[in-house]
């Protein structure tokens, strides 16, 4: 059965405009999905250390056959193929890729926590959530709108959208 799956982008090193690119080329090439919108790109201070560059983030939505786990698997080897390090939490990278949405689940297992954790404090995942869909209504979390009524928009810009 195909649902429909919100996907964040981050990344800090290496060119990260076209880390993003690639990545979105990437998912619109994964086998039993198919790619449905991106959000355009946005820049936000880091998370966590702050001796590190800003970052560009973009969400994607997809609609997929793939289940959640072998989804991850496929985000991870991205990551890789990206020359991800882990370093330190947190830390700069050339590509992060996060399960924000699988459709309307929760999901509790030792590898994904879905919705992504962090959804409703991140502002770089809740504006860009809501240029793709506004009216979104987040599992266990409630309407978009409200999310981010709590969470005001502070340091995050919008770049614009994101060409091949
Ligand atoms: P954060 O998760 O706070 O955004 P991060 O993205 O830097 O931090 P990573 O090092 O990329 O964290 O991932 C650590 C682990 O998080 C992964 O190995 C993965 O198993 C787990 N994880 C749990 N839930 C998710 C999810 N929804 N999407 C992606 N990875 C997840
Ligand atoms: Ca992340
Ligand atoms: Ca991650």
């Amino acid at each position: 059965m195909s649902v429909q799956v919100f996907i964040g982008l981050g990344s800090n090193l290496d060119n990260p405009g076209q880390q993003i690119r690639h990545a979105l080329r990437e998912l619109s090439e994964l086998e039993s999905s198919r790619l449905l919108k991106d959000s355009g790109l946005f820049k936000s201070p880091p998370l966590g250390p702050q001796d590190q560059p800003d970052y560009l983030n973009a969400v994607a939505l997809l609609q997929t056959e793939l289940e959640a786990e072998s989804l991850l698997d496929h985000l991870q080897a991205i990551e890789n193929r990206h020359g991800r390090v882990r370093s330190r939490r947190w830390g700069e990278r050339t590509l992060d890729l996060d399960i924000l949405l699988y459709g309307d689940k929760q999901i509790h297992t030792a590898r994904l926590t879905v919705p992504h954790i962090g959804l409703a404090e991140r502002e770089f995942v809740l504006y860009p959530l809501e240029k793709i869909q506004p009216d979104l209504v987040v599992p266990g979390k409630g309407q978009l709108k409200d999310l981010i009524k709590a969470c005001p928009r502070t340091d995050i810009a919008f770049l614009g959208t994101i060409n091949d």
